[in-house]
C-alpha cells in the first residue's frame, strides 16, 4: 500500500521531517505500510492554511452552499463505501459488517449536517424600548479536532460536519493506530469541491502533532475525544490561548436490569453493547447491574451468549476483531490478571477461532460476575470486550452503583415499568439514558457526551452546532 501523508490545503504532503510511522494490522500484527509523522511545522502549515480558506474562500461561502458541499461528500462517501469500510477494517481491525455500519454512519453524519447548516440562527430578543437586539450565531473561525484510533471514520464524521457546517475550518489530528479513512475522506471533500483548506488532516503522535495543534494560538476551538487524561492535557495545552474544548472521554456506563425486564429483548443488547467494535467504545455497556431475584438466571443467559461469541481477524467478520494494538492488549491483560488475582469469577468467554493469525492482538470476549463495586473493573475504563456484573437488591442500590463511578456517559434501563423508566432516567448522572434499548453511542441525531470525567459540550445532533459557535449580540438604538 501507498505511504500515507498529511492532507493540506487540498494536497499530499510529507512531513516536514521526513519521518514515517508505520501501519500495522491489528488481525495479524503485522506492518503493512506506513503515514507521516507529523511535527509542529507541519501543524503550523495546516493551521495556515485553515486561516486562509477561512479568510477566503471558505469563509465566503453561504450556509446554503456549504450544505450543498457537504450533501456532495456525503454522496461521495455512500459511492465509496465499501472502499471505506474494506480501509477501516484493515486500519483497526474491526470486523467488515461494523466497518460497513461506520462508513453508512459517515455519510449520514455529512448528510445531516449538509441539511442543518443553513437552519443555524440566532434570535431576536425583547430588551428597553427603542432598541432591537439579535444575536448572531458564527463560526469559531479554526477548528483542531484530536480523534482516536476506536471510530476514526466515524469521530471524525461528526466532529468535522458539524464543524464545516458552522462554517468553520478543520485541522484534525487523526490517531497514530489509525487514520487511514479518515485521509480518504479528506481527498473526497476536496473532490466535493471543498475550497483548499477547509479540512486539513496532519497524521503523527499525540505528544507532537497533538500536543502542537492542542496548544497552537492560530486555534479557536479544539474538539477532543480519547482518554482523560489525554484530555486533561488539551484542556490545559488550550487553556494557554483560552481556547475553548469540547471533551469526550469514554465512560463505565450502566445497564440496569430489573426483574420485570424484557429479558429476550435486553441480553442481545447486553452483549452486543460491550463486544461492539471489541469493547473499545467510549459508550460501551460495560456494566450490568441486575436485580438479585434474576441475577443468577440472567447471567446463566448471559454466559451461554459469551462462550458462543467468536473471535477472528476482521476479513472473517465474526463477533468481534482484534484489540487495536499490542499496548491495548496488554491493558486488558492487566485488568483481567487483578480479576484473577482479587478471585473475580469468570463466567464465561467466547474463542478466538484456531485460524486467527498468531500476532494478531485478540482478547475473548470475558463476563466477569459478582465484581465488587469498588474494584477497579466495575470503575474504571477497560476498553476491551470485559462485562462486569454486579446483583443490587432495590431501585436505591441500582443508582448508587450506576452513579458511583467518575464517569458518566451512556445509562441503559430495562424495565416495563413505566414510573421507574422515568424515575432513573431523572436521576442518573449520564449523558444519554437509553431505556429498554440501548443505542452505544449511535444516532447521529441525538446530542451525545458526557458528565463528570466522561466530559463536557455535546457532539452530534443539532446540538454539536452550537458549540462550534460563537454567540454575538447586536443592540442597535434607533429610538
Ligand atoms: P489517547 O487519549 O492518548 O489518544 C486519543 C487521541 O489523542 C489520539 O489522536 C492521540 O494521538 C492524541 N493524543 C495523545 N496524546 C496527546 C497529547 N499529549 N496532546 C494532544 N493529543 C494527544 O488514547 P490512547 O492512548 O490511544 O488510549 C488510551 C486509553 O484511552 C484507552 O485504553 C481507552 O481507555 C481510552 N480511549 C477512549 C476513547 C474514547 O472514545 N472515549 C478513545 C480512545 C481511547
Amino acid at each position: 500500500m501507498e505511504e500515507a501523508k498529511h492532507f493540506i490545503g487540498g494536497e499530499w504532503a510529507a512531513s516536514s521531517g521526513g519521518e514515517t510511522i508505520p501501519v500495522v494490522d491489528p488481525s495479524d500484527g503485522q506492518p503493512f505500510t506506513t503515514l507521516a509523522r507529523g511535527a509542529a511545522a507541519d501543524i503550523d502549515t495546516a493551521v495556515e492554511s485553515a486561516r486562509r480558506a477561512y479568510d477566503g474562500a471558505w469563509g465566503a461561502a453561504s450556509a446554503a452552499e456549504r450544505g450543498r458541499l457537504l450533501y456532495r461528500l456525503s454522496m461521495l462517501v455512500a459511492a465509496c463505501h465499501e472502499e471505506l469500510a474494506q480501509i477501516e477494517a484493515r486500519d483497526t481491525g474491526k470486523p467488515l459488517k461494523q466497518a460497513r455500519g461506520d462508513a453508512a454512519a459517515l455519510a449520514r453524519y455529512f448528510e445531516f449536517y449538509a441539511g442543518a447548516a443553513d437552519k443555524l440562527h440566532g434570535e431576536t430578543l425583547p430588551y428597553q424600548n427603542g432598541y432591537t437586539v439579535f444575536t448572531i450565531r458564527e463560526p469559531h473561525g479554526v477548528t483542531g479536532h484530536i480523534v482516536p484510533w476506536n471510530y476514526p471514520m466515524q469521530i471524525f464524521g461528526r466532529s468535522v460536519g458539524a464543524a464545516l457546517a458552522a462554517g468553520n475550518a478543520c485541522v484534525v489530528k487523526p490517531a497514530e493506530d489509525a487514520c487511514l479513512s479518515v485521509l480518504r475522506v479528506a481527498e473526497l471533500a476536496a473532490e466535493a469541491g471543498l475550497p483548499a483548506g477547509a479540512l486539513n488532516v496532519v497524521t503523527g503522535y499525540g505528544h507532537e502533532a497533538g500536543a502542537a495543534l492542542a496548544r497552537h494560538p492560530g486555534i479557536d476551538h479544539i474538539s477532543f475525544t480519547g482518554s482523560p487524561e489525554t484530555g486533561k492535557l488539551v484542556t490545559q495545552m488550550a487553556a494557554e490561548n483560552h481556547v475553548p474544548v469540547t471533551l469526550e472521554l469514554g465512560g463505565k456506563s450502566p445497564q440496569i436490569v430489573f426483574a420485570d425486564a424484557d429479558l429476550e429483548a435486553a441480553l442481545p443488547t447486553l452483549v452486543n453493547a460491550i463486544v461492539q467494535n471489541a469493547g473499545q467504545t467510549c459508550s460501551a455497556g460495560s456494566r450490568v447491574l441486575i436485580e438479585r431475584s434474576i441475577y443468577e438466571p440472567l447471567l446463566d443467559r448471559l454466559a451461554t451468549a459469551f462462550s458462543e461469541l467468536r473471535v477472528g481477524p476482521a476479513h472473517a467478520d465474526l463477533d468481534c476483531g482484534p484489540l487495536i494494538s499490542a499496548k491495548q492488549q496488554r491493558r486488558v491483560w492487566d485488568f483481567l490478571s487483578d480479576a484473577q488475582h482479587d478471585s473475580i469469577p469468570m463466567a464465561a468467554h467466547g474463542e478466538v477461532i484456531a485460524e486467527a493469525p498468531e500476532d494478531g492482538f485478540y482478547q475473548a470476549p470475558t463476563l466477569l460476575r459478582d465484581v465488587p463495586p469498588t474494584h477497579r473493573l466495575a470503575r474504571e475504563e477497560v476498553f476491551g470486550p470485559v462485562l462486569a456484573a454486579l446483583p443490587f437488591a432495590d431501585e436505591g442500590e441500582a443508582l448508587a452503583l450506576a452513579n458511583g463511578t467518575q464517569y458518566g456517559l451512556v445509562a441503559g434501563i430495562w424495565t416495563r415499568d413505566g414510573a421507574r423508566q422515568l424515575r432513573i432516567a431523572r436521576r442518573v448522572r449520564s449523558g444519554q439514558v437509553f431505556i429498554n434499548n440501548y443505542g452505544a453511542g449511535g444516532g447521529v441525531e441525538l446530542p451525545f457526551g458526557g458528565v463528570k470525567h466522561s466530559g463536557h459540550g455535546r457532539e452530534k445532533g443539532f446540538e454539536a452546532l452550537y458549540g462550534f459557535t460563537v454567540l454575538k449580540t447586536v443592540a442597535i438604538k434607533h429610538g
